[in-house]
């Protein structure tokens, strides 16, 4: 296994030469990975092709278009995010004044996965140079083009020693585990997510973990069906479903189910016929989901291409919890629909799985939408849209529980590559004694 301690050993020192922690040196980073990323757009767009044929307007609205922002956003608020924060002092330290900073940890690890290739990989790096860090980043094998254009932008904006790519499979990834990081950010499945945790633990390195899991959406009997439909049929087969917030499965109240789903078959006609679809990313992946393709009733798609590794939008009736379908994350775009007459039903059915990433109800009821966000942990989600959220850089995005650890996007990535360092600054005026057992008259004695 090849060993990268003198690469994190050069990124190291120059971590203490302190010139990543001025603010005007992460600013300048920034604005070089603007310039580079518009420069490079053109070819990003087409690795993106290449890789997973995914259209220009995918691959700019759900990759190029949300780093510009990520990055307009932290250059314009990064002055302020960086300033020392003063908060309140309690009266029994009366005399001083606290503070919290903001440091950078040092070196940080950013493991990405395939799907979006590039926005996975560019987002958290955002909020290393924002705070300050050097970082490593390992992005994925499986999208071999973007990875490589990735590297070759990187390489021509920063030394090594500051930001690197490194590019290779499971084994570079877990020989860059070996080494100690200050900071470890990574975006794949659950099972990959809990090696990360045991190689972090063995140098006490924080981790963020982005994971998976399965994601339900549900249309209550008061949804607005029409707009539920487009809104589903988007989120779910966008990037053909592989999409870490996709809904996983639908929950339709039995009463507006038929002409629910007759708005759902009309949606992803008018959206997907006759379109260039998104490619599954490996024969592995693909044989995985058209196993499924024989559960339950096909009401639309389930039409599959080996040779082009593209499968239809499809949509599968009659599930239950028992099907093979509903053991695991999908991933693709197939989508079980199961029905329910009591949101009750809906409850304990989630609960009995691990915790959702993302959540989707479709209601207009304030009472059901109430009860639903009390009753269910997930990561983040949506009140009558799907995967929305995420574009959001105000909302911090991350899991809970299985689906994952911490949030980042907008300040909560500067935050979360941050280590708040809370000082207490005391006068010298005076001294109060009330907290030494022993000196009489301590009030006098400075
Ligand atoms: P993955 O876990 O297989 O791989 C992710 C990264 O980890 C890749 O760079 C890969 O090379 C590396 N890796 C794989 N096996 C490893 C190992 N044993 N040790 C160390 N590193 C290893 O995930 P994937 O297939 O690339 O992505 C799909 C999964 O990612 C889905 O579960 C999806 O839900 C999740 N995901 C989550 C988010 C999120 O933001 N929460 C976003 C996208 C994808």
């Amino acid at each position: 296994m090849e060993s990268y301690q003198s690469l994190v050993t050069s990124q190291r020192e120059f971590f203490r030469t302190n010139q990543t922690k001025n603010v005007a040196f992460r600013l300048n980073a920034l604005e070089k990975l603007r310039s580079a990323v518009k420069l490079y757009e053109q070819e990003f767009i087409t690795a993106l092709k290449d890789d997973l044929n995914k259209s220009e307007f995918e691959a700019y609205s759900t990759e190029i278009g949300i780093i510009l922002e990520e990055l307009r956003l932290t250059i314009n608020k990064l002055p302020s995010w960086a300033k020392p924060v003063k908060v309140k002092t309690p009266i029994t330290h009366i005399g001083s004044a606290s503070y919290i900073y903001s440091e950078p940890y040092g070196t940080a690890l950013i493991i990405s996965p395939w799907n979006y290739p590039f926005q996975l990989a560019a987002a958290p790096l955002i909020g290393a140079i924002a705070a300050g860090n050097c970082a490593v980043i390992k992005p994925s094998e499986l999208t071999p083009r973007t990875s490589q254009v990735f590297a070759k932008m990187i390489r021509e904006l920063f030394p090594e020693k500051y930001i690197t790519v490194v590019e290779g499979g499971v084994e570079t990834s877990q020989a860059l585990l070996q080494e100690k990081f200050d900071k470890i950010f990574f975006t794949g499945s659950v099972s990959v997510g809990k090696a990360v945790m045991e190689a972090a633990a063995k140098h006490l390195t924080p981790v963020t973990l982005e994971l998976g899991g399965k994601s339900p959406c549900i249309v209550h009997e008061d949804a607005n069906l029409k707009l539920a439909a487009k809104r589903i049929a988007w989120g779910k087969f966008t990037n053909a479903g592989q999409t870490c917030i996709a809904p996983d499965y639908l929950y339709v109240h039995q009463r507006i189910k038929e002409p629910f789903l007759c708005l759902l078959k009309e949606a992803i006609q008018e959206m997907y016929a006759g379109r260039s679809l998104t490619r599954i990313v490996s024969e592995r992946h693909f044989s995985r989901l058209t196993s499924f393709l024989n559960q339950g009733d096909i009401l639309t798609g389930g039409n599959a291409s080996r040779e082009e590794l593209s499968i239809e939008p499809t949509v599968l009736t009659g599930i239950t919890w028992e099907d093979p379908i509903m053991e695991e994350e999908i991933f693709g775009p197939i989508l079980p629909v199961m029905e329910y007459t009591e949101l009750d039903e809906v409850i304990d059915g989630i609960h009995k799985h691990p915790n959702p990433l993302a959540l989707y109800l479709f209601s207009e009821n304030a009472g059901t939408q109430k009860k639903l966000l009390s009753s269910i942990s997930f990561g983040g989600g949506c009140i009558n849209d799907t995967v929305y959220h995420v574009a959001s850089p105000y909302l911090p995005f991350g899991g809970v529980g299985t689906s994952g650890i911490g949030a980042y996007h907008g300040k909560s990535s500067f935050d979360i590559f941050s280590h708040k360092k809370s000082v207490l600054k005391q006068t010298t005026l005076f001294d109060i004694p009330f907290r030494y057992p022993h000196v009489k008259n301590a009030l006098k004695r400075i």
